[in-house]
Formats: structure tokens, C-alpha cells, sequence
């Protein structure tokens, strides 16, 4: 559709060609005169062209056009109005915007600081001052000159923010912090940064007070077994005696494992990372923890095949690796009838990774409660569990160890069926050789 001013600007040059083409050939020159006609017409165009540019450039498009121009470019002034109008108020509401995100910045207790894709720090929020101590001067310097932490440097360079990294602050040594980092943008960062002291020293006290009352139970506990030891090998019990101190003998046999599960944990858990390393040789270690485990089959007869190359080794600490398989291999039995077999298998793959799996033909384990069975205390059913003599802490220990040893446990299971237990080193804990 032609605008109303574009058909006024083309019918005053038709009516201006006519008159001109009129004149010419009145008064015989008509060249003359269609050139002048033609000249005015563009003279008249770059007074237009020139007053449109003035009313941008000095009233900045803050006022409206002037009568001076017409037609066509009274139509192109209005339309550049409407637009620098629009534009304004969409200014407006992004500033709103972004001064209402920025407010909200501040008001979060948590660190929020913005960096871009070189690691230059751009923006941050108040928390970000109280708790890291930034100051503007900071701004476009990089990230890793202010948090200077090794660990922190590491982190952020090495891109993989799945988990958050937990450190002390380096000015106060008391105080506990928690980094996240999301990704954005093309490369951007945003860094939430939390204050979880307080988490940290209640997780602390937890882990204290339970090896404290592990600890402490343990010489009373000694001392009642070894009287109620006694007493059970006295002659001439009576009967309503000795299934008494049968069932005692029991429960003071529980609670000692429970106990002894309890002091691993906490030991597991307060120890550093990787205490001691050594090469454990695979073979060696499963075959002794087959031995033990056929002891704890005794009658129920299960069989046991092990395979995979008797020149793998681990690095780690030996007593714990043995801890973590002998809990996979002892539940295997205990969740499997008598006389099933119970498959130990090591493999490793073309990376260097390895792999020890341990397989039963067991009860098996409903896939609801697989996401849950590394926790502390946690059953698929306390019947079975106190029929197995268990403490409810053995796959606890286990992904600790495996967590220590950089290592991951895997399960999967049909009920009815069968479980595998799978435990995957990386490849820099691995080591093959002729032993
Ligand atoms: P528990 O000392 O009770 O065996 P664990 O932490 O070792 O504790 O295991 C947790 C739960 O996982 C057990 O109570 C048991 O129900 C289940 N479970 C572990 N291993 C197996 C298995 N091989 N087959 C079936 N269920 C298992």
C-alpha cells in the first residue's frame, strides 16, 4: 500500500513536470525549462534531506519535526520519532530489568560474581565484597590473581563444574566455602560462592560424636563379651541360661560389627583423601577374600569363580580395597540361596580402566531402591538384613573406599534373579605387570 505522503510528494512533481512542460512549450523552450524545473525539484529535495538531518542531529529526535518538512519526509521524521520512541521505552523497561536483577543480586547473602570467557572478572555483588573482600579496582582483572587457592585454580581451569568445590578460606582459616560454577553465554561463568561454615561444623560435630560414642562403646562392649564368653563356656548351664546367653552372645557380636563399622566410616571420612598407596596385587587379594567368604558361606556350600588376569595390580591402600570387596563379596552370599555360585571377574578395557565385578544368582534387588543402597543404615528390607547378620553400613564403607580410590560403584540387579556389583578404577590406578 503507498503511504498518503509518498502519492502527495509523486502528484506535486507530476504537477510540477506539467507546469514546467506547459511553460516550455509556451514560450518555445522546452529543454530550458523542463532542466530547470528538474534542478529546482532537486534543489527542493536536498533542503529536505538537509532540514530532516538537522532536526536528528540538534533535537536528538526529542522533539517533533518542524513544519518544514513535507510529503514524504514528514512521513520518514514521523516514522524515525515512532521508532527512537519505542526504542526509548524498550530502554527503559531493560534498564528496569536490570536494575531490578542487579537489586536482587544484592539483596542474595550468597557471592554472585560474573566472568567472562578469558576468566576477567566483570561484575559482582555485594556478599562478593563482605566474603571475598573484592573492591572495584578488581574489575577486569582475572579471577585466579584475587582467589588464589590451588585448589580453586585447578578447579576453574579444569571445566568440570558437576560438582561444587569445598574450601577454606584462605584470610580466615575458620571459615568454610562453597563454589559453584554454571557455564553460559559463550564461555561466560557465573561463580556462586556460599558461606557453609555453619553446615561444616555441624557435619563436623556429627562425625565427631559418632566416632566419640563408637570409641567409648567399645571397651564396655569388650567387657561384656568376654563375660558373657565365660559365662556361656561354664558346664552344667541350664537350658533357660544357656539360650539366653546364646542370644546375648549374638547381639554382643552384632554390635561389635556395628561398632567397628562405625569407627571405619568415621575414619574413612576424617582421614585425608588418600592416606597411603601402594600396588595391590588383584588376584592375591580377591583369592583371600574368596577364603574368607567360603567361611562365611560354610554350609550353605556356595561356589566361587574368579577370573582375570593375574597381572593387574591397584593403587591404593590395601586394607581398605580389601574392606570395600570383601562387603560386595559377603553380601553376595548373604543375599544368595545355598549352593549358588558367586562370579568375581577383572577386566580392563582399551583406555587402561579396570573393572572388578562381583555377580551372584541372589534374591536381587528391586531397581526403586538401587539409587539408595550406598547409604548409611539403608535396607531393602530389615528382615532380611537382620536374618543376614548385617550391620546396614557395609555399602557405605564401600563407595567411601571406592570414592577414596577415585573409583565408582555400579549396580545393577533383577529381582528374583541376581545382582552385579561393579567397581570401575580409572585408568591411572591401574597398574599391569609380571609380578
Ligand atoms: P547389610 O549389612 O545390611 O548387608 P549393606 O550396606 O551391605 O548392609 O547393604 C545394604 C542393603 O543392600 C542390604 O540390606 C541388602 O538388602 C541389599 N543388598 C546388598 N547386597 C546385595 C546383594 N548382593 N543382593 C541382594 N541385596 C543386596
Amino acid at each position: 500500500m503507498i503511504r498518503r505522503g509518498f502519492q502527495t510528494e509523486l502528484r506535486w512533481f507530476l504537477a510540477w513536470l506539467f507546469t514546467s512542460t506547459l511553460v516550455g512549450y509556451l514560450s518555445g523552450f522546452f529543454l530550458l525549462s523542463l532542466l530547470v524545473a528538474l534542478c529546482l525539484y532537486v534543489l527542493w529535495i536536498f533542503r529536505q534531506i538537509y532540514s530532516l538531518e538537522s532536526w536528528i542531529l540538534q533535537a536528538r529526535l526529542r522533539t517533533p519535526p518542524d513544519n518544514d518538512l513535507r510529503s514524504i519526509w514528514g512521513d520518514i521524521a514521523d516514522d524515525v520519532m515512532l521508532m527512537h520512541t519505542r526504542h526509548e521505552k524498550e530502554k527503559a523497561r531493560l534498564q528496569t530489568v536490570v536494575s531490578r536483577v542487579q537489586e536482587m543480586a544484592t539483596a542474595l547473602k550468597d557471592s554472585v560474581i560474573l566472568v567472562d570467557k578469558r576468566g576477567d572478572i566483570e561484575w559482582w555483588n555485594q556478599a562478593a565484597e563482605q566474603l571475598l573482600g573484592f573492591q572495584s579496582v578488581d574489575r577486569g582483572h582475572q579471577i585466579t590473581n584475587l582467589i588464589r587457592h590451588p585448589r580453586f585454580v585447578h578447579y576453574f581451569d579444569k571445566g568440570n563444574y558437576k560438582e561444587p568445590l569445598a574450601l577454606a578460606d584462605l584470610r580466615r582459616q575458620y571459615q568454610q566455602l562453597e563454589f559453584h560454577i554454571h557455564t553460559f553465554g559463550q564461555g561466560d561463568r557465573l561463580i556462586v560462592v556460599r558461606d557453609v561454615t555453619r553446615l561444616y561444623k555441624l557435619e563436623q560435630m556429627r562425625k565427631d560424636f559418632v566416632a566419640n560414642v563408637s570409641h567409648e562403646l567399645r571397651t564396655p562392649l569388650t567387657v561384656i563379651r568376654g563375660y558373657v564368653e565365660t559365662l556361656a563356656d561354664t558346664d552344667d548351664l541350664p537350658p533357660r541360661w544357656s539360650n539366653a546367653l546364646e542370644q546375648m552372645q549374638q547381639q554382643v557380636q552384632r554390635m561389635t560389627g556395628l561398632i567397628n563399622d562405625l569407627l571405619t566410616l568415621s575414619r574413612l571420612e576424617t582421614d585425608s583423601r588418600q592416606t597411603h598407596s601402594e600396588k595391590v596385587q588383584l588376584t592375591p587379594l580377591l583369592n583371600t577374600i574368596v577364603d574368607d567368604a567360603r567361611t562365611v558361606s560354610g554350609e550353605r556350600n556356595h561356589t566361587f569363580t574368579l577370573s582375570g588376569s593375574d597381572r593387574l595390580a591397584l593403587v591404593g591402600n590395601e586394607r581398605e580395597l580389601r574392606s570395600a570387596l570383601s562387603n560386595l563379596v559377603v553380601n553376595a552370599v548373604n543375599y544368595s540361596p545355598p549352593a549358588t555360585n558367586i562370579a568375581i571377574a577383572c577386566e580392563t578395557d582399551s583406555n587402561g580402566a579396570a573393572v572388578v565385578h562381583i555377580r551372584d544368582n541372589g534374591i536381587g534387588i528391586d531397581p526403586r531402591h538401587i539409587p539408595r543402597l550406598t547409604e548409611r543404615f539403608y535396607r531393602v528390607d530389615s528382615g532380611r538384613s537382620a536374618a543376614s547378620g548385617g550391620t546396614g553400613l557395609g555399602l557405605a564403607i564401600t563407595k567411601h573406599v571406592l570414592y577414596r580410590h577415585d573409583a565408582e560403584l555400579r549396580i545393577s540387579s533383577k529381582p528374583g534373579k541376581g545382582s552385579q556389583f561393579s567397581c570401575h578404577f580409572p585408568a591411572r590406578r591401574v597398574v599391569i605387570g609380571d609380578w
